[in-house]
């Protein structure tokens, strides 16, 4: 099984999360047994945010939100928007298979998000700002989140349901 899937960088265990640490998916080594290579991205550390930085979380309209810092309110929507363009330029050029996002983040989250009202009041669910980007681009490039393949049976069965 030769496939080339980009996968949020924390999935592999890099220390990108904004408190420096990761969130290893278990199974990304036996899929490179298997032939995948991993392309590896994480919006919000090579979009210049750095680590540690502060949380951020969606905002406003669920279809089009804003990503905000929870605590100074810095708005990194543009510079989150401006990168996501930039990096879909270049998976265009390549030959991606798939994609594999973590969830719940405001950049990669794929579905069910939470998106705020400013008074900090969750009002919906809805898209990381790279996910909703990617899906848009490419609708249809296999994509789903780490979550949803929780044990090797359902990684196979979202491989050969491509
Ligand atoms: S969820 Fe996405 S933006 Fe957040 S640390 Fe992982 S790769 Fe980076």
């Amino acid at each position: 099984m030769k496939r080339t899937l980009a996968i949020s960088a924390c999935l592999l265990g890099h220390r990108v999360r904004y408190d420096g640490g990761h969130k290893a998916w278990p199974l990304a080594e036996k899929m490179v047994e298997l032939g995948v290579t991993w392309i590896p991205f994480c919006p919000e550390t090579e979009c210049g945010l750095g680590v540690p930085r502060e949380p951020m979380r969606l905002e406003g309209i669920p279809e089009a939100p804003t990503v905000i810092t929870i605590h100074t309110r810095q708005d990194h929507t543009a510079t989150l928007r401006a990168w996501s363009g930039q990096r879909l330029t270049e998976w265009g050029r390549m030959a991606i298979d798939g994609v594999l996002w973590k969830g719940r983040s405001p950049s990669c989250g794929l579905i069910g998000v939470p998106v705020y009202h400013a008074s900090g009041q969750q009002q919906a669910m809805g898209q990381g700002i790279f996910a909703r980007a990617c899906q848009g681009c490419f609708p249809h490039l296999p994509m789903t989140e780490a979550d949803r393949l929780p044990e090797w049976q359902a990684v196979t069965a979202w491989i050969r349901s491509w």
